[in-house]
């Protein structure tokens, strides 16, 4: 772990300050200074200068009916005019929108002007079969063209989208589309997914078989040519329908606070949410955040790894960079196949320039090169790189080093950006050209977000010491409703103990005492509470990790009669699982490294190795689960967004 303070800070070349958006940080300081002096003249500003509108707004922001916040209320806009359009409009009609790569290596590219006329057609087979403003369409499609062009459709006829991961089982995705009340399904034949064909079509039906009762049609996207079974008067191929539709479609002027998608947390904490975004205010932090945090540039390749089927794919594929005009890559596959080397040769090959992906992708990838040499980054040129990003979870300083010098070579800052599906984009994060790095951190707020660190009555804590993550004023991004359940939306985000003031994200989080970086500790159910001492379980871990035997770790506690909480840490080593003596011998060895890096008091008292741990199908440890094995405890909770059941039998007691 890094020690001196001197010596805590990456900071960024002087090349990459002087290109950048946001050119070093008095540049930042004069834009949060901006925001907080006229806080709506900084949103409203960058609103009328980032998006076309249709019909302007007068009013940027409407309290009226707290926590239930509006922006730019009045105005007209049409997000697919905004990606699509004026983008041709201004010239770039033969510029690569999107470059798709298919899990068998298959590349295919789509320019601006191809991607009007796809989204276009599609548009209007949607409208052919009756689907209207407001309508849900639910999409149930892989990582594709296609997908990007259907939700991009459903934004241009002013359809809200619920996309569900094509990962998720029959069950969650009717589960969805009744929440939902959605009357159209989009869903493909099958999808490919580390060298194999995987049905997607026969799960739909599974979900329809099981009642569906507001879906009327279903649109069918071929990409694998496996045998489908259509159901008549009900399942039409989508190929054959956009053939004969008109390659013109009028935009539909949607209100600013109109919903652009619903969209269903991930269950790290729980029962999924139907998280309901707008318009306006989404499209403006989704272009600012890739301007500010990407520096998206005109020459750039952006890669944002994560699955449309995640709140990271709507924002960073199929809004954010398009909205930009910008060229971006859409990976069908996984970053294992054919071999763990597949992301490194796909920055190679394509000459990507910023690189976008999760903490559990870099984690996964450090095992594989460390175990198999031919993997290693270092095998491949990644020197079109200039920019990385980190997404989904904290990132473990280790991993941040890793991913820094291996990846980045040492030259590319890395945004660890803090956000949520509820945050639409972007909250905590470090601008490139601006934030000097701390490993693990994930700094300051963007510019016009107030994020604070408070104690359970909302009141502010001093930096240094731990807290519970708030925003303190509306954003534009933000979510403006759960779906169908507006009681439920309050009481998660606005809850009474902050007099309904302050924004609830559910993380817990610490500043740092000299700079004010934020590090997120965990959920604020992750807190441990051992002998009177409060940890977020994230140092833990962290330190868990720091092991050079040690690939991946989550800690939760369990009740305990001596230390009121006990810790017990679920650990992935590098190489295979031991057992026996062996698992013994390295559990003592990790106790008194803890001991060491942390103190006595954070040694976890029981260790339990695996293959890996419980996750969600995004990627995420579900620690809630691990807390009851932790406790000896037969698994009783929510577990349809779980991706990998049979791990959950390793790591029991
Ligand atoms: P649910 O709300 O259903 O429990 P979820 O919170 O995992 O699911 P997402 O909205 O996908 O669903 O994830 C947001 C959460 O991910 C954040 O609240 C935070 O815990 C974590 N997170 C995302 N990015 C970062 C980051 N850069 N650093 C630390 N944590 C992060
Ligand atoms: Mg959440």
């Amino acid at each position: 772990m890094t020690s001196e303070t001197t010596q805590k800070f990456y900071y960024p070349s002087e090349e990459v300050v002087k290109n950048a958006a946001v050119s070093g940080m008095e540049a930042y300081k004069a834009l949060v200074a901006e925001a907080d002096k006229d806080y709506e003249g900084f949103w409203g500003k960058r609103a009328k200068e980032l998006i076309d509108w249709q019909t302007p707004f007068t009013q940027v922001l409407d309290e009226s009916n707290a926590p239930f916040f509006k922006w730019f209320a009045d105005g007209k806009l049409n997000v697919s005019y905004n990606c699509l359009d004026r983008q041709v409009q201004k010239g770039l009609g033969d510029k690569v929108a999107l470059i798709f790569e298919g899990d068998k290596g298959d590349i295919a590219k789509v320019t601006y002007s191809d991607l009007l006329t796809r989204v276009s057609k599609f548009a209007n087979a949607l409208k052919a079969q009756g689907v209207k403003k407001g309508d849900r369409v639910v999409i149930y499609l892989p990582m594709s063209i296609e997908g990007v062009v259907a939700m991009q459709a459903c934004a241009r006829i002013g359809a809200t989208h619920s996309i569900v991961f094509g990962g998720f089982s029959a069950q969650s995705l009717a589960d969805r589309i009744n929440d939902a009340g959605a009357v159209l399904l989009i869903t493909s034949d099958g999808q490919n997914r580390g060298g194999k064909a995987l049905p997607l079509k026969s799960i739909a039906d599974e979900a329809l078989a099981s009642g569906c009762p507001t879906i009327t049609s279903v649109l069918v996207v071929k990409r694998t040519g496996a045998e489908t079974a259509m159901v008549a008067g009900r399942d039409i191929w989508a190929d054959e329908i956009v053939a004969q539709m008109s390659d013109v479609c009028e935009p539909e002027w949607v209100e600013a606070e109109h919903p652009l998608f619903l969209l269903y947390t991930s269950g790290s904490t729980g029962k999924p949410k139907g998280v309901q975004h707008s318009t306006g205010g989404y499209l403006l932090h989704a272009i600012l955040t890739m301007q500010y945090t990407f520096d998206i540039k005109p020459d750039d390749v952006f890669w944002c790894t994560a699955d449309i089927g995640w709140v990271t794919g709507h924002t960073y594929i199929t809004y954010g960079p398009l909205a930009c005009g910008a060229t971006e890559i859409v990976f069908e596959g996984v970053p294992t196949y054919p071999d763990a080397g597949r992301f490194w040769k796909m920055i190679q090959d394509h000459k990507v320039s910023i690189f976008y992906t999760a903490p559990t992708a870099i984690r996964s990838l450090i095992k594989a090169a460390d175990n198999t040499p031919a993997v290693h980054p270092k095998q491949y040129d990644l020197t079109s790189l200039r920019l990385l990003g980190s997404v989904g979870e904290p990132i473990n300083p280790a991993a941040w080093e890793w991913y820094h010098e291996n990846i980045g070579g040492g030259r590319c800052p890395i945004v660890d950006t803090f956000w949520q599906t509820e945050t639409g984009g972007h909250m905590i994060t470090p601008l490139p050209g601006a934030t000097p790095l701390i490993p693990g951190s994930c700094t300051l707020p963007f510019p016009g977000i107030q994020a604070a660190v408070v104690d359970e009555t909302g009141t502010e804590v001093p930096w240094g010491q731990g807290g519970i993550l708030v925003v303190k004023r509306p954003w534009p991004s933000m979510i403006r409703n759960i779906w169908g359940d507006p009681e439920r939306f309050v009481k998660s985000y606005y809850p009474a103990d902050f007099q309904g003031k302050l924004y609830l994200a559910g993380d817990g989080a610490i500043r740092d005492k000299d700079t004010g970086y934020f590090t997120i500790t965990g959920r604020i159910d992750d807190v441990l509470n051992v002998s009177g001492h409060r940890m977020g379980t994230m140092e833990i871990e962290s330190a868990l990790v720091a092991h050079e035997k040690v690939a991946e770790a989550a800690v939760v506690g369990r009740p305990d009669d001596l230390t009121g909480e006990a810790i017990v840490a679920f650990v992935v080593l590098k190489g295979a699982r031991p057992t026996g003596d062996e698992a013994a011998k390295v559990l003592k060895e990790l106790q008194n490294w803890v001991g060491q890096e942390i103190g006595p008091i954070a040694k976890p008292k029981d260790i339990r190795f695996g293959e890996n741990l419980p996750k969600t199908r995004s990627g995420k440890i579900m620690r809630r689960l691990l807390r009851q094995l932790a406790k000896g405890e037969e698994i009783t909770q929510d577990t349809s967004t779980l991706e990998n059941p049979a791990i959950l039998d390793q790591l029991k007691g």
